[in-house]
């Protein structure tokens, strides 16, 4: 079934040319969808379309059978709880520690105090931990963000949207940052995380070799509109 429905999205910056033009495209509940194309085909847009960080200009998303775009302020707080993000730059807070920063996707709870882990409970904790631990980075707990390495940071940021107990994890350049080691044991914890926990895996590559090897299905976008979609067999076919 489908998590998520991209329905003929267009987008536009004040008088710019359109960003995104008529995308179309559906996601199944845990599928692995790679989004493709070179910089500035509008990539990151649509994914700050979907978790509605910027208004569409026309057209329709439906995640988890809502609205998107009809959300009022608290349905839209719940419904990004549903959706975990991970950014390139892996946007964590660098003077606190890897098990603060991956409790700072508990709802609600956000504190960028250092030593306020008190603020969490027994629970949240113990999961932080578990998670951490299945990441590689138990010995890392209590280091800070900042001392860590890119690859390492970006394993924070998949405990920080993890905890949040997501239907889907929506990626945006994950890897673009990343030296090649550290991306395959990135993109090797995604793949793991859909295939062990079900969870729907959306993400912004712009390496073609890494998306053929790791999606269910890829989507191409060049200058705002889809310009292939199939499995990474006809892909490699056709092109
Ligand atoms: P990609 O992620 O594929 O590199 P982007 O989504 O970042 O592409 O950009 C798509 C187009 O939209 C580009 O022409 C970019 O300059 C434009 N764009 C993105 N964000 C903004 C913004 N906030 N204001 C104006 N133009 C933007
Ligand atoms: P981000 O993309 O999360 O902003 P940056 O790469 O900009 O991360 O680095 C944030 C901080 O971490 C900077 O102070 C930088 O010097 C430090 N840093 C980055 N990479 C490393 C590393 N491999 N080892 C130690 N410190 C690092």
């Amino acid at each position: 079934t489908a998590l998520l429905q991209v329905n003929q999205v267009s987008k536009q910056f004040g008088n710019d040319a359109m960003a995104l033009s008529n995308i179309e495209f559906t996601v199944n509940e845990g599928e692995f969808v790679s989004i493709i194309g070179p910089s500035g085909a509008g990539k990151s847009t649509l994914l700050r379309c979907i978790n509605r960080m910027i208004d569409t200009t026309s057209g329709d998303i439906i995640f988890d059978n809502q609205h998107v775009m009809k959300l009022k302020k608290k349905e839209l707080k719940l419904t990004r709880t549903k959706i975990g993000m991970i950014f390139q730059h892996y946007n964590l807070v660098h003077r606190l520690s890897v098990i603060e920063n991956t409790l700072h996707g508990v709802l609600g709870k956000k504190s960028t105090i250092a030593g306020v882990l008190g603020l969490y409970s027994q629970e949240e904790k113990q999961q932080a931990v578990k998670l951490l631990d299945s990441l590689g980075l138990g010995e890392f707990m209590y280091k800070r963000a900042d001392q860590l390495s890119g690859g390492q940071k970006q394993r924070v940021g998949i405990a920080r949207a993890l905890i949040q107990n997501p239907k889907m994890m929506l990626c945006d350049e994950p890897i673009a940052s990343l030296d090649p080691n550290s991306a395959k044991t990135i993109m090797d914890h995604l793949k793991n995380i859909s295939k062990t926990m079900g969870i729907t895996v959306l993400v912004n590559l712009h390496q073609v070799d890494v998306a053929l090897r790791y999606s269910d299905r890829i989507i191409g976008i060049n200058s705002g509109r889809v310009v292939f979609q199939g499995t990474p067999n006809t892909i490699t076919k056709e092109h």
